[in-house]
């Protein structure tokens, strides 16, 4: 069995539509994939409707969170959460106010790019992304303006945190977010917590910190992390009892990963299964 738990739609800033995505990772043959854009659930109903036959659809998403750096200052985490109620209130809530936070820091920095003469317009930038607007948009709207070569150096050179460009938002506290998530029947995984490639990295004390509230699991296998540091994270992933999982973070066609570029153990894939309580997953 071929388990794929982190993928992005169109929904946020894949390239693939919801649709596309499932149908994709059939064809790459995956048994279960999980479509967890930014912030949002609203590719789940089209993702659930285009699911091929024998495929499992586990419905998720990504939150932006804020945690403690191992150099004590706040730095930018990402949390997968599974298989929640998105009907429950309070968590919906945290969604929109997380999407609002995504659109004004778009929004911000474009302008600041323009006011800097750079061939940048905000209003298209945000006409494009839709409701859950990132930095990808704006990488792809500076590459197509011919600023810089490919997305990653956009990434590189011009969003980064030393960029002028780039500002903050102001992004859910992670204990808040499991506590969240729990509140509504989901499973948190912790995601990418030692990609290097992207900045500074979260304190593992506060990892420690989390399973204790309630936190589910931690990605171990992620195009971004080393093999020095899947290491470390399975060896804290037994100390701590949490669950393994393995994802590509497929984005489409910005990113070289493929569907399926890494997995998760099917035992690790039922452990998450059976601890959640919002929804259930969709087998086609
Ligand atoms: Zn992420
Ligand atoms: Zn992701």
């Amino acid at each position: 069995m071929r388990i794929d738990l982190h993928t992005h739609s169109t929904v946020s800033d894949g390239t693939d539509t919801p649709a596309e995505l499932v149908r994709r990772a059939g064809a790459a043959g995956l048994d279960a994939v999980a479509l967890t854009d930014h912030d949002t659930t609203a590719g789940w109903d089209e993702a659930a409707a285009a699911l091929p036959a024998g495929m499992t659809l586990v419905r998720g998403m990504e939150m932006s969170c804020t945690g403690l750096g191992e150099d004590g200052r706040p730095v930018p985490v990402h949390l997968l959460a599974y298989l929640f109620d998105p009907a429950d209130s309070s968590f919906a809530a945290e969604r929109e106010r997380l999407r609002g936070e995504r659109v004004a820091r778009v929004r911000a920095m474009a302008e600041r790019m323009a006011a800097d003469g750079l061939p940048i317009d905000p209003d298209a930038v945000l006409a494009g992304a839709g409701a859950v607007a990132g930095r990808p948009h704006l990488a792809r709207a500076l590459m197509a303006a011919g600023v810089v070569p490919t997305v990653d150096a956009a990434f590189r050179e011009l969003l980064a945190p030393h960029s002028p460009y780039y500002l903050d938002k102001a992004d859910t506290p992670l204990d808040r977010a499991v506590a969240m998530v729990a509140a509504a029947g989901g499973v948190t995984v912790v995601a990418h917590v030692r990609a290097r490639s992207r900045g500074r990295l979260l304190d593992l004390a506060e990892v420690r910190r989390l399973a204790a509230l309630g936190l589910g699991g931690i990605e171990v296998d992620h195009p971004d992390h080393a093999l020095a540091d899947r290491e470390i994270l399975r060896e804290l992933v037994t100390e701590l009892g949490l669950i393994a999982t393995g994802s590509s973070d497929y984005h489409g066609a910005d990113k070289a990963i493929e569907l399926g570029g890494f997995t998760t153990d099917p035992e690790q894939f039922e452990r998450l299964i059976d601890k959640a309580s919002g929804i259930s997953v969709i087998a086609a």
